[in-house]
C-alpha cells in the first residue's frame, strides 16, 4: 500500500541541497520509495514531484503529467519515474511560460526554459534511457532537475514583477479557455 508523503516548503534546506545519485535501484525500499513518491504527486495534482520535496535528498523525480485543476492544459502521460537525470543538450530557443511548485504553494511565476532537451536517465527497471523532451514535459524536467540541484523557479525568474497569485492564475487560465472557446465557435 502506497504513502502519500509530507512536502517540504520552501525555507526548508533539504530544497537547497545537491541530491545525491542512486546507486542500490533494486533495493525493495527505493522502490517503495518511488511508489510512494507516485501517489503523493497524484494525490497532489502535481504534474512532477522530486525527491528532496519529500525530504529524500535523492536524484529521482516523478513526471506525472495529466490535465488537472491546477494545470488544465497538461498533455497525458504515464507517471513515470526519473533516476539519475542528465541533460545532454538543449535548444538555444527559451520559452516563457508559468509554473508553480507544490514546495512554494500559493504562487506562480513566468519562468524561461529551454523548449527542447535531450535528456538520459534511468528507470526503475535500471534501464538507461536516452531521448528527447519538448514544451511542457521539457519544462517539467527542467523544474524537477533543478530541485535535485538545490534550484526552485523563483531562482530562474527574471522578474519580481511576473510573480502571480493562484487565484490570479486561475482568473487568467479560465479567461484564456473562454476565449478559446469562443474562438472555436466561430
Ligand atoms: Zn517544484
Amino acid at each position: 500500500m502506497e504513502k502519500i508523503l509530507e512536502i517540504a516548503e520552501l525555507g526548508h534546506p533539504i530544497l537547497r541541497e545537491m541530491a545525491a545519485q542512486v546507486k542500490n535501484l533494486e533495493d525493495e525500499e527505493i522502490q517503495n520509495f518511488i511508489d510512494n513518491l507516485i501517489a503523493t504527486a497524484i494525490e497532489a495534482n502535481g504534474v512532477g514531484l522530486a525527491a528532496p520535496q519529500v525530504y529524500e535528498s535523492k536524484r529521482i523525480f516523478i513526471i506525472s503529467s495529466r490535465p488537472n485543476e491546477r494545470y488544465p492544459n497538461a498533455p497525458e502521460m504515464e507517471p513515470t519515474a526519473i533516476i539519475n537525470p542528465d541533460i545532454l543538450s538543449f535548444s538555444k530557443e527559451k520559452e516563457k511560460d508559468w509554473e508553480g511548485c507544490l514546495s512554494i504553494p500559493g504562487i506562480r511565476g513566468l519562468v524561461p526554459r529551454h523548449k527542447s532537451i535531450r535528456v538520459k536517465y534511468l528507470t526503475r527497471d535500471g534501464k538507461e534511457i536516452e531521448s528527447e523532451f519538448s514544451d511542457f514535459i521539457a519544462r517539467i524536467f527542467q523544474h524537477e532537475l533543478d530541485h535535485l540541484n538545490g534550484i526552485v523557479f523563483l531562482d530562474r525568474m527574471e522578474s519580481s514583477l511576473e510573480i502571480i497569485t493562484e487565484k490570479e492564475y486561475q482568473r487568467l487560465i479560465s479567461k484564456a479557455m473562454e476565449e478559446m472557446d469562443l474562438e472555436n465557435e466561430g
